[in-house]
């Protein structure tokens, strides 16, 4: 008897389990013909790019797109609308920097950008010899006596057989290349921007200085410039640099992350994450960066919302403040989850771009990590076929330290870098549907797990 029970409740089990998965394929099928035919995705995107544009911390801009999503939210239909306070850096580029390489009586201008977070250079600019260096190597190889008084010049490229990671192999010389060349007493750095794109286009990002280092100017050039350089450097000796700057650190900036939430109604402290990065850099519109992570968050709180679907837990959609110059928002958004007891249970960021999502990434125990990929078969109409072991982002980082289970929507990588940081990235840069096709994966993943837990 206690045997047949056992059978009789196992077949209920899976037939209850088949039943799941048929009515979630459902719901999920909902959702993406609703963000394909009626998204606002796309438009709201069309709106930060266009209306509002470069969105850097601290920014009259930043501004702007804190108050036009909290609007959004509202529009998409959130239950509440917050801001969470934090203080951020306030960088700014000042004037167009200036790159001009002179041998002789011959002068080239170079495509220039200063580097995020880079001090500027005296108002009448600095004039050195520039050295090449591939790597930190052949810098230390040099030593104090060759690189003292020079603009030290890394022309370390993209490694094009890296067929992921070959930012974070090559960026290293835009975040630390000038502590290092200044520790042998250089007095200007130039990069080659960290791209596989051969173009005019130089890429900026956060440089960090050291307090016990002399903080020296830092500027990148484009790729094609680089290449122009190196060829320069092999047939002449003496060849001078002049840059000039004038980009500096204003006092701090009272800024927020814009949140909006649907109270969960069976488990409402349990939380789940969403989002991406409102600020960006200042040379373009932020579309790709990150710009399709805001609006696929917001478009998965709209989705939830149109639905019907009372969500048993708490989803928070999260437009996090100053990822690229200092991660503030996301410092914030975890000190105040931990310091409130909140129960994290699960956060996903996209942050990587607005193309084709690939797969997801999921972080969590070998059981948590199990239960999320029993749940793939759902995504695959949807073009998702994967999901890698190790998720997560920038913004929602700091929150591990509290267990919560972290996730990323993985796009297509390959042309992410021609754009990330750049004039570029735009709006025109964004395709509609794999935009779209990113919230319904972030939908339906949130959905899942305010469903049914991890
Ligand atoms: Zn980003």
């Amino acid at each position: 008897m206690k045997k047949i029970v056992l059978l009789f409740s196992t077949v209920l089990f899976i037939g209850g389990n088949l039943f799941a998965q048929k009515n979630d394929s459902l719901v999920i099928r909902n959702f993406s013909d609703d963000i394909l035919v009626n998204g606002k995705a796309y438009e709201n995107l069309r709106y930060l790019c266009k209306k509002i544009g470069a969105r850097l911390s601290g920014s009259a801009n930043a501004q702007k797109a804190v108050e036009a999503t909290a609007r959004m939210l509202k529009e998409a239909g959130a239950d509440t609308v917050y801001l969470q306070p934090c203080m951020v850096p306030h960088w700014v580029r000042g004037e167009k920097e200036q790159a001009i390489i002179q041998t002789g009586n011959t002068k080239r201008a170079l495509k220039v950008c200063a580097l995020g977070m880079s001090v500027g250079t005296p108002a009448a600019g600095i004039k050195a010899s520039i050295i090449e260096v591939k790597n930190y190597d052949e810098l230390k190889s040099l030593g104090a006596e060759k690189v003292k008084g020079k603009i030290v010049f890394f022309n370390y490229a993209m490694r094009p057989e890296l067929v992921e990671g070959g930012y974070g192999d090559a960026v290293k010389y835009r975040t630390s290349g000038p502590v290092e060349a200044a520790k042998l007493g250089a007095v200007g750095v130039m990069i080659r921007s960290v791209t596989h794109a051969l173009d005019y286009n130089p890429h900026t990002g956060t440089t960090r200085y050291n307090d016990s280092v002399k903080k020296i100017p830092a500027i990148a050039c484009s790729t094609m410039d680089a290449e122009w350089l190196q060829a320069l450097l092999q047939k002449e000796k003496n060849v001078q640099f002049f840059m000039k700057m004038n980009c500096r650190q204003l006092p701090d900036v009272q800024s927020y992350n814009v949140i909006g939430e649907i109270k969960g109604s069976e488990k409402p402290a349990e939380i789940i994450t969403m989002g991406g990065h409102l600020d960006s850099w200042d040379l373009a519109e932020g579309a790709h960066d990150d710009g399709t992570g805001i609006v696929q968050a917001i478009e998965a709180l709209r989705a939830i919302k149109a639905s019907g679907i009372q969500p048993k837990r708490t989803i928070r959609a999260v437009m996090f403040m100053n990822e690229e110059n200092g991660l503030r928002g996301g410092h914030a958004y975890a000190d105040f989850a931990a310091s409130h007891n909140e129960h994290h249970i699960f956060a996903i960021e996209s942050d990587e771009g607005g193309f084709g999502v690939k797969s997801l990434g999921i972080g969590g125990t070998p059981a948590q990590q199990e239960k999320l990929r029993s749940w793939l078969p759902l995504f695959t109409p949807y073009g998702i076929y994967g999901m890698p072991a190790d998720g997560g982002g920038a913004d929602i980082g700091p929150l591990r330290v509290l267990g919560t289970v972290m996730s990323s929507i993985n796009p297509e990588s390959q042309r992410y870098f021609d754009l990330h940081h750049a004039p570029n990235d735009v709006f025109e840069a964004v395709n509609k549907r794999e935009l779209e096709l990113g919230a319904v994966a972030m939908t339906a993943i949130v959905y899942l797990v305010s469903e049914y837990g991890l």
